[in-house]
Order: structure tokens, then sequence, then C-alpha cells
């Protein structure tokens, strides 16, 4: 009965959730860019948030992966269900923070820009089979960034789970072509003015 690759019927109620939820709220901004700062990027549904926790938890994982700052409120809930730690990938390293780190250069898709992403060698080790988890998968930057610091780390990848993807963007393919399994609570294959298509759930 694993919830992340499975197939239970109580996730695709928490999937039409989203959806619904998208389809309420989200707005499609130009190049591509959902803006969901209702209930995801800006204000967080707490609730939403909780059920997408019982989604995504697995068995056979130690640690919880995120990457500041919108994945955070998902990946608290997964490892507060699953009784694991959760960890976050920091995009400005502080200054207190030097020791026994790994570093990796992302560019980030909605700004257009490059940065670093840290990892203290203290936090993750070879024993963790780690789960990562982000608000959206376009490009597949950010979750290949955080995969080669796990490598660095010498930890395995149990696989990413993603709130929304954007389908029609490369990133699933680029992750598949790692075999790393991507889980994706809501798939957008169109986004345009006023329209959002979504694929539907295979049962
Ligand atoms: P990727 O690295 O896969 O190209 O992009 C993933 C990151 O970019 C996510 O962590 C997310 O913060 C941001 N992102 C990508 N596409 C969108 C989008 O359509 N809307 C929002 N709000 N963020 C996005």
């Amino acid at each position: 009965d694993r919830n992340f690759t499975g197939q239970g019927k109580e996730r695709l109620n928490h999937m039409k959730l989203l959806e619904e939820r998208i389809r309420q709220e989200g707005i499609v901004k130009s190049g591509s860019v959902l803006k969901v700062d209702s209930f995801i990027n800006h204000k967080v549904d707490p609730f939403l948030m909780k059920e997408i926790g019982k989604d995504f938890a697995d068995h056979g994982i130690t640690k919880i992966v995120t990457i500041e700052s919108s994945g955070i409120a998902p990946a608290l809930t997964t490892a507060i269900e699953m009784g694991i730690p959760m960890v976050i990938l920091k995009k400005q390293p502080s200054k207190v923070l030097n020791k026994n780190l790994y570093q990796t250069m992302v560019t980030s898709f909605t700004k257009g820009t490059s940065y670093e992403l840290t990892l203290s060698a203290e936090q993750i080790d070879e024993t963790d089979h780690v789960l990562i988890i982000d608000d959206f998968l376009a490009n597949g930057e950010a979750a290949t960034g955080a995969i080669r610091l796990l490598r660095k780390a010498h930890a395995t990848v149990a696989g990413l789970g993603i709130l929304i993807e954007k389908s029609f963007q490369p990133g699933r393919d680029k992750l598949k072509e790692q075999g790393i399994h991507v889980y994706s609570l809501a798939r957008i294959s169109k986004l345009a003015e006023n329209y959002i298509e979504f694929i539907p759930e295979e049962v």
C-alpha cells in the first residue's frame, strides 16, 4: 500500500481538490507562468497542505528535502505525516554555514536568474533515502539541482513529489531520463489566457 507510487482512492480526491482550487484561484501570467499566490505561494492554505502531506507520505524514506521557500509548507506536512525530518535546501547560504557545504548552481524559471543551492553535509548522508518535494515542476532545473546535491551527499533519491506540473515543459522527461520517479498531484497540459487544461489522472 505505497501511497507515493500507488493509486489510492483518497489520493484522487486530493488531486481533484487541488485541480479545483487551481481552476478557481489560479491566474495565468505571460510566459507560461501560473500564479497561485492565494493558496500556495504567498498566502498558504494549511488544510490543503495537510491533505497534500497525506498524499506524498510513503514508506522507507528517511528525510524529506525541499527547496526554499514555496516547497516548505507541503514538505513539512509530509514530514509530519511520516514522522521524519525535513531538510530545506538554501538559496542564500548564511555566513555561519561555511564548513562542509555542498553547492550547485540552478537557473530559476520564473525569475530568469541563477542562484547557488546549498546543503550542509551535516544534515544528509549516505544512510538517507530522500523524497524531494516542491511546488512546481517546469524545466526541472530546481529538482535536478537538488538531486545533484543529494548525490554529492551520497544519499539515494526515492522520487520527486510535485504539487503542480506544467507538462508542456521538459521537466518530467529530464528527470525520467535520470531514472527519477515523478509524482505530480496536478498536471497541466495547456496554459492560456483564462484557460487551464489538466491531464486526466489514470485510475
Ligand atoms: P524548474 O526548475 O522546474 O524550471 O522550475 C521550478 C521552480 O520554478 C519552482 O520551484 C517554482 O518556484 C518556480 N516555477 C516554475 N514555474 C512556475 C509557475 O508557473 N508558477 C509559479 N508560481 N512558480 C513557478
